[in-house]
């Protein structure tokens, strides 16, 4: 007669063998050690009722769900992963739906060494030679990155830094980030009645992205911009624009990704001293056309928040600085549903995405109260909490967002975070 564990699991058609036998419903009075021992050698006799009891909640039935592992959705958003970067059996680099941008393309091209000159102190071989001090560096060498005030990892030389490994990164996957409970779990009631850890999003530690995709933002003139500005000089208003451009590689740091803008187009938006609204843009279809025609696609957006300081002079108030913040918290969580709309393809991951390259540009003044930009993107944790509708603005501090708690419509996950005291002000979040 054959085992009792394997005859359940085929009988039954199970998915795992994460289930323990009891002859008791109360899950008392286990089976014990029924791999190795038959039926009739554990003490059962014929018609002996057994209980089938699955341990910490494994789902023992695959469920025609839309987040079964196989099932390649192009679509982004929410899917069946935790964590950031798991190295699991080998979905990656066969998707053949994932068109990866050309930039991408060009730097899977390039082998990203840092090359070195010899080094006259320390090298003491001849002109051809080389040695460690002046053999090429990897692109995430720490050292270089560190003496080049490089404060992010371009994400190419991420990937290649993940991929650097004796297995050559061949099982790398690079899962989103998701705050949802998994549907389809057969172990219990849905949310709120139960949750089990097969279906709990796992907790968000936030943490600086060591990453980032874009390293870089170019404007292709300066008039883009100065045209931009005059809507804000001629009335005060705030003002909202899309950047139009492309992506391409950016040499001042090793596998760097630049945003190169060639026009900004402003949609129809009502704006105050302090608030934009956008409104419905009929003319969106057609510009984004018009784009196409250009090879030009919508990279990023821009805004002013900028505050006359002294007319004659042209001076503007500086307002965003480490005391008070550099982005509101309404800001980030913009830039985030941004970036989850452009969501970047990218081959190592399951749903074909991951993270984005959309950029958020700020108009605001610098500590000399002159007008400045500064680039930004949000990380992929907030990118996640912002989808999964987890965070969201506070009514009296622009600094501080609000992670909402779980309700019995939706379980939000714990998020943990480090206060960082910076000269009497506190971040939580860390951009790029
Ligand atoms: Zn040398
Ligand atoms: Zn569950």
């Amino acid at each position: 007669m054959s085992k009792p564990r394997q005859f359940v699991y085929e009988a039954f058609n199970l998915s795992s063998f994460g289930f323990n036998l009891c002859k008791q419903r109360n899950h008392k009075d286990p089976l014990i050690s029924t791999k190795s021992k038959t039926v009739s050698g554990i003490g059962l006799c014929h018609g002996d009722m057994l209980y089938l009891v699955p341990v910490n909640g494994t789902q023992l039935w695959s469920t025609p769900s839309t987040s079964s592992a196989s099932v390649i959705s192009i679509e982004p958003g929410p899917m069946d992963t935790t964590g950031s970067t798991n190295r699991t059996s080998g979905l990656s680099r066969s998707l053949p739906n994932i068109v990866e941008n050309d930039v991408d393309e060009q730097l899977w091209k390039l082998d990203g060494k840092i090359q070195r000159k010899r080094d006259e102190k320390l090298c003491r071989h001849g002109a051809r030679g080389c040695c460690v001090h002046c053999s090429p560096l990897e692109p995430f060498d720490e050292i270089y990155l560190k003496e080049q005030n490089i404060k992010h990892l371009s994400f190419h030389s991420y990937l290649r830094k993940l991929t650097a490994g004796v297995d050559r990164g061949k099982f790398i996957q690079l899962d989103d980030i998701s705050c949802r409970v998994k549907t389809g779990c057969k172990d219990h009631p849905p949310w709120p009645r139960g949750i089990c850890s097969k279906c709990q999003p796992p907790s968000i530690t936030l943490n600086r992205q060591t990453y980032r995709h874009v390293d870089n933002v170019m404007f292709e003139n300066a008039s883009l911009v100065e045209r931009f500005l005059n809507y804000w000089r001629g009335t005060g208003l705030q003002r909202i624009g899309y950047l139009y451009g492309r992506y391409e590689v950016h040499s001042d740091v090793p596998l760097g990704v630049r945003a190169v803008i060639a026009a900004i187009y402003e949609p129809p938006q009502e704006s105050t001293k302090d608030t934009i609204r956008l409104l419905p843009d009929e003319r969106e279809a057609l510009v984004e056309e018009l784009g196409r025609m250009l090879n030009l696609w919508r990279v990023g957006w821009i805004f002013t928040d900028l505050i006359a300081d002294d007319v004659k002079k042209g001076t503007v108030k500086h307002v965003r600085n480490i005391e008070s913040h550099f982005l509101s918290a309404q800001e980030c969580i913009m830039a985030g549903y941004f970036q989850n709309q452009y969501p970047n393809p990218c081959r190592f991951s399951p749903n074909g995405y991951f993270g984005s390259k959309f950029v958020t540009v700020c108009v605001t003044g610098d500590d000399k109260n002159q007008v400045h930009m500064e680039g930004y993107q949000v990380s992929n944790q907030c990118m996640a909490l912002v989808r999964d509708g987890c965070l969201v603005p506070t009514k009296d501090a622009p600094e501080l967002g609000y992670v909402i708690e779980s309700t019995d419509k939706q379980y939000v996950p714990d998020v943990f975070y480090k206060l960082i005291k910076l000269r009497g002000s506190y971040r939580a979040f860390e951009d790029s």
